[in-house]
């Protein structure tokens, strides 16, 4: 697995991105990780990086993108924030990375058990945590609706891919230089769910 550079970033379409990602969740599952020399690899990109791809997960402590997708250093803009949820300062990182270093795939990435969406089913107030929670809260009033006798853990798992949804149209609605660059084919915005019980990636079509 090479350290990516400028010509190696360059070869990669949208469609060989998502590929790389699976592959490497894929060897991450069957705990057959590459076994990368890091050390090497802050030498390599010392001067530069190169990342593929641009993925906005939750912070929670067993979601590390690299992990559970296998990749180096150099490979992933990695953004985290509770509840993968997209604000201003997110959308102007994933920018950067599609457009002025070149990530070929934005993914938002939800998990399964996220406290963020718990907390949002349950309207927790405690300090800046509605930011997060109003975010989210926005798909709740319509799945509760079509969902009525859903218990509060099937309406979270509602709640955690509706959430990822909203993700990727936010991404698309809130940012010209991303829609456009999808549009054009120059990168995929995809969703997934990462289930925190086997370490599996579903990619979801949304
Ligand atoms: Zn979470």
């Amino acid at each position: 697995m090479k350290t990516l550079t400028k010509e190696l970033q360059n070869q990669i379409s949208p469609d060989l991105a998502l590929k790389l990602l699976k592959d490497g969740n894929l060897r991450f599952v069957n705990n057959l990780k590459v076994n990368r020399n890091l050390l090497q690899q802050v030498n390599e990109t010392s001067e530069s990086q190169h990342p593929f791809a641009v993925v906005i997960s939750c912070m929670d402590s067993r979601t590390s993108a690299e992990l559970i997708f296998d990749q180096g250093l150099g490979d992933v803009f990695s953004i985290r924030i509770a509840g993968n949820v997209i604000n201003e300062d997110i959308l102007g990182s994933a920018e950067f990375g599609c457009k002025v270093v070149g990530a070929k795939i934005v993914v938002v990435l939800g998990h399964t058990s996220c406290g963020a969406i718990k907390g949002a089913v349950n309207d927790v107030d405690l300090g800046h945590l509605h930011f997060i929670t109003h975010k989210i809260q926005r798909c709740i009033p319509q799945l509760k609706k079509k969902y009525p006798s859903a218990s509060e853990s099937d309406l979270c798992a509602h709640v955690t891919k509706e959430n990822i949804a909203l993700g990727v149209s936010d991404l698309k609605s809130r940012s010209s230089i991303l829609e456009e660059m999808s549009y054009k084919g120059e990168i995929k915005i995809v969703g997934a769910l990462y289930d925190i019980t086997s370490g599996v990636v579903e990619f979801i079509d949304t």
